[in-house]
């Protein structure tokens, strides 16, 4: 029951998030008409792509938050209504998720949890540095745009030693900037970082300057300046998995939300897609998970 003078929406579906995984969503439970409510805080990383080119369907790339406005337009087109906000927390109450948003509350069937990832940002002028694509986070979206370029991973630990070794094959300029302490980056990977030709570097990042838009130099506490064509960070993000796991959700180790083959978590009625779920981080992947989570729900109610 709605308390009084608090006004009520009762849908099918709960989105939360409104990037390509929670846009989708809607698109496709719009078009099998179903009702829903979205909710996003609009920290979406389409919002921080200079130019995507590994999206099939645009051969000359397209710049992220042109992506994002226009899926927006088509969820739009179907009848959703993107509300912003952020979603605090959803309680499950008589078979129905019910949350808050700004007074109103929300009570959903089901809901799809495209909550994201947020970034760890490497250095002060972070968001400037990568809106110029100085500073990337993610070669497998970007690496074929800087071949033979000099490149530089920023890391804690052995996840940078990969990031590198993976670049390695689109450039012999690769250096690790190791930010940790030395016990942090274990033997087997420099072994391998050495038998790559990639070269190490171990010190405190204290300054990150932007030369226009074509180089990015990290000034070492030890007062040594570092130039480089583009950098990337490997310091790794953090699974906006709050809300599912006060639900009960299950994750892995490394905190991303399980999900079965319809992206059901372990609480019935409550899926999750995109980058939240363990996986590729990727807009197509975002994309068919929310393809596959809506398609179920609509099944769902169907039967
Ligand atoms: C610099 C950069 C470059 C990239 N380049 C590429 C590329 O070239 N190709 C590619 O495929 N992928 C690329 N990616 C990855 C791609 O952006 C992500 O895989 C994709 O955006 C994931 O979509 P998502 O909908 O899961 O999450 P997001 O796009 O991050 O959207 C999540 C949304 O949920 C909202 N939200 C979170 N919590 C709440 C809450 N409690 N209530 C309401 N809303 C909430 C957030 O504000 C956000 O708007 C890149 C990423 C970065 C950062």
């Amino acid at each position: 029951m709605a308390r009084p003078g608090v006004a009520k929406i009762d849908v099918d579906a709960l989105i939360v998030g409104g990037g390509p995984a929670g846009l989708t969503a809607a698109i496709y439970l719009g078009r099998f008409r179903r009702s829903l409510a979205l909710v996003d805080a609009g920290q979406s990383r389409l919002g921080l792509i200079p130019i995507t080119h590994n999206h099939p369907g645009f051969p000359d790339g397209v710049k992220g938050r042109v992506l994002w406005a226009r899926m927006k337009t088509q969820a739009e087109h179907y009848g959703a209504v993107v509300r912003t906000g952020a979603i605090e927390s959803i309680h499950h109450q008589a078979k129905m998720f019910v949350c808050d948003l700004d007074g109103t509350e929300i009570r959903a069937r089901f809901v799809v949890l495209a909550t994201g990832v947020a970034d760890r940002p490497p250095a002060a002028h972070f968001a400037e540095a990568v809106k110029k694509a100085l500073i990337r986070l993610c070669p497998i979206c970007d690496a074929y745009e800087v071949i033979d370029k000099q490149i530089g991973v920023i890391s804690i630990g052995e996840r940078g030693a990969h990031e590198a070794i993976f670049l390695r094959d689109y450039s012999p300029h690769v250096t690790l900037l190791h930010a940790g302490k030395p016990a942090e980056l274990n033997a087997k990977a420099r072994k391998m970082l050495a038998a790559a030709g990639i070269g190490l570097v171990e010190a405190e990042i204290v300054s990150v300057n932007l030369e226009g838009d074509r180089t990015v130099e990290l000034a070492l506490a030890d007062g040594v300046r570092l130039g480089f064509d583009t950098v990337y960070s490997a310091l790794g993000m953090d699974n906006r998995t709050g809300l599912a796991v006060a639900l009960g959700a299950k994750t892995n180790e490394a905190g991303c939300l399980l999900v079965d083959e319809h992206q059901k978590t372990s609480v019935d009625g409550l899926y999750a897609v995109g980058d939240v779920v363990r996986g590729l981080n990727q807009i197509s992947i975002a994309e068919a998970e929310a393809a596959i989570a809506a398609t179920d729900i609509h099944n769902r109610l169907r039967a």
